[in-house]
């Protein structure tokens, strides 16, 4: 069981040559539950490594605690945490061998030989690294010495994993695959995960929550879907995806629902705001691929221009003379729209 609390955490960094102090984190209030990765996602400079650095002990918050299940680590020493990080360069010892890295960790750790070699060969079997086990890191790609690095963490059996854009150094479909096998591998281990990256498809694959950062402030904490499918502001909508945000005019509100004027109709669209008053007009959130075309569609919308993109087609259109993009997948509707003419759409609901 490892279970990590940030309470109230607050970082700041002393301003040089008088200038003000640096609000790195503000009023941090997170949990990672057992087991689970939480992803970190912001823009450069939100906080994230500040966050993650606190949790291993290279930083000591301004105030508040962290604690892994009922033990306050606040100011526990870096080696006595039980943490194990991985970052973006590799740092593997040049002149060890992939066996010699991977056993490196638990030497320190003063094991016996037979217990680590035991550690090392599972762990080298179980990341497809036997084969290259009496490489050095110079005969290996970028993608393998990542895989090395991981092993070398994981080796130790740490109660936390901390990752700090691990991928970034990697092309992008190498980039996809180890993504992939580090989510499976992290859920393999049931190793408890924070996770850091301002790229948000890395953030939504891989996570079970999406912690996204602005200014050393949490604005959304959730699960990857409800993050997307109801940002809180439009921050949050904007990056974490395409968003077409449209002023429309509210004329009733539900639980799950708000029935609203857009492109000549009254339509009903899935709540995501959560302070809205009847007959307010208020900015929402829709993503491109939420609006389906179809001839019977409740809004009009007026196509401006059509780029063809292979698997499906994107249409800049104005709807009551806001530009929206939205996506149509050929395959679907059969035809391509050219600019002028005016299409009807519907609004998708289905969220999962
Ligand atoms: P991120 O990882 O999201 O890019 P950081 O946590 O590295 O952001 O930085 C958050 C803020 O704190 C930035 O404004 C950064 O300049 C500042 N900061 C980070 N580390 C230090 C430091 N050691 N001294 C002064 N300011 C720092
Ligand atoms: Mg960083």
């Amino acid at each position: 069981m490892s279970r990590v609390t940030f309470k109230a955490i607050n970082k700041l960094f002393p301003g040089r040559n008088g200038r003000p102090d640096a609000h790195a984190v503000r009023d941090l209030d997170l949990v990672i539950e057992d087991g689970a990765l939480v992803t970190l996602l912001g823009p450069s400079g939100c906080g994230k490594t500040t966050t993650l650095r606190m949790l291993a002990g290279f930083e000591t918050p301004s105030s508040g605690s962290i604690s892994i299940d009922d033990r306050d680590i606040t100011t526990t020493p870096v080696n006595k945490r039980d943490i194990g990080m991985v970052f973006q360069s590799y740092a593997l010892f040049p002149h060890m061998s992939v066996r010699e890295n991977v056993a490196f960790g638990l030497k320190v750790l003063k094991l016996s030989s037979s217990e680590i070699n035991r550690r090392v060969e599972d762990i080298l079997k179980m990341m497809a690294l036997s084969q290259l086990a009496d490489r050095q890191p110079s005969q290996l790609s970028g993608g393998q010495q990542q895989r090395v690095a991981l092993a070398r963490t994981v080796v130790a059996e740490p109660r936390v994993l901390l990752f700090d854009e691990p991928l970034s150094n990697l092309d992008a479909q190498l980039r996809e695959r180890m993504r992939d096998e580090l989510r499976q591998l992290q859920q393999r281990l049931g190793i408890t995960s924070l996770y850091v990256t301002h790229d948000q498809s890395e953030a939504m694959a891989i996570s079970d929550r999406v912690v996204v950062m602005r200014d050393g402030v949490v604005e959304q904490n959730g699960a990857p879907q409800d993050i997307y499918a109801r940002p809180a502001t439009a921050f949050v909508a904007e990056f974490m995806g395409k968003a077409n945000i449209v002023r429309v005019k509210v004329e009733s509100v539900s639980d799950t629902s708000v029935r609203a004027k857009l492109g000549g109709a009254s339509v009903d669209l899935p709540r995501h705001e959560l302070a809205i008053k009847p007959s307010e007009a208020i900015d929402y959130v829709i993503r491109p691929e939420q609006m389906l075309i179809s001839e019977t569609g409740a809004i009009a919308a007026v196509v401006e221009r059509a780029v063809y993109q292979g698997g499906f087609v994107e249409y800049h259109v104005t709807i009551d003379g806001a530009a929206c993009t939205l996506v149509d997948h050929l395959y679907h509707t059969h035809r391509l729209y050219r600019a002028g003419e005016t299409i009807r759409v519907d609004i998708g609901t289905a969220v999962p």
